[in-house]
């Protein structure tokens, strides 16, 4: 994923001329596997060299990313995420922000029967960053007194595959659910959505409440 530098920025004039956001539908569900990497890298080196017409670098393509990562955040995808990301000129010698978005599918277990469920989830981004050189990684760093944590990197090549996937999995819902009717487990542990029939007869309505008793007692 390294075009030439005058590809580059044929490709980045042309994206100036549409505006964000970038990723208008959910990603392919089979994507063009020559297009899924496990990074999702933007070369910055235009922007560093602070050049005043060039004040944006973007791209976006689909991430799988490292095994690694995704047992880390305990991720288990249904397909590559999709992102696209912009790195402007904040107007400041080193000083860029970055905004964005990452989207996919989590196959996440139903919490009434437990079935598999493929759950779609998109993540914003919006951050402060800045040049720090010598930094190996990109590295995501709390400040005191703001909001906003700041991303700090130290190369003008930035691999934001593990940004971008923590990210992902902190917006996931925590649970999921195959169907708002699903009709869960039987005590057995019988799927009730394939066998209905396997369903405990509801109570009869005139059955005491096995805690009727406790509201005469005196406490
Ligand atoms: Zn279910």
């Amino acid at each position: 994923m390294s075009p030439s530098p005058r590809a580059a920025d044929a490709a980045l004039g042309e994206r100036l001329l549409y505006s964000r956001p970038m990723l208008d539908s959910a990603p392919d569900p089979v994507p063009d596997s020559a297009h899924v990497s496990a990074h999702a890298v933007l070369n910055l080196a235009s922007l560093l060299k602070h050049d005043a017409t060039l004040f944006e670098v973007s791209d976006e393509g689909l991430l799988l990313p490292e095994p690694e990562l995704l047992e880390a955040d305990g991720l288990r995808l249904g397909a590559p995420l999709a992102w696209a990301l912009s790195v402007q000129n904040a107007g400041g010698d080193d000083d860029f922000i970055l905004s964005g978005e990452v989207a996919g599918e989590v196959l996440m277990e139903c919490r009434r029967c437990l079935s598999e469920v493929t759950v779609p989830s998109r993540s914003t981004l919006l951050y402060p960053m800045a040049y720090r050189p010598g930094r190996e990684r990109l590295e995501l760093l709390e400040r005191e007194g703001e909001e906003d944590d700041l991303l700090v990197f130290g190369k003008p090549e930035v691999d934001f595959a593990e940004l971008l996937t923590q990210l992902f999995a902190i917006d996931l819902p925590l649970t999921a659910l195959c169907s708002e009717a699903c009709r869960g487990l039987s005590p057995e542990g019988v799927n009730l959505n394939e066998h209905p029939e396997q369903a405990p007869a509801a109570p009869e309505p005139d059955k005491p409440s096995p805690f009727a008793a406790l509201k005469d007692l005196e406490l």
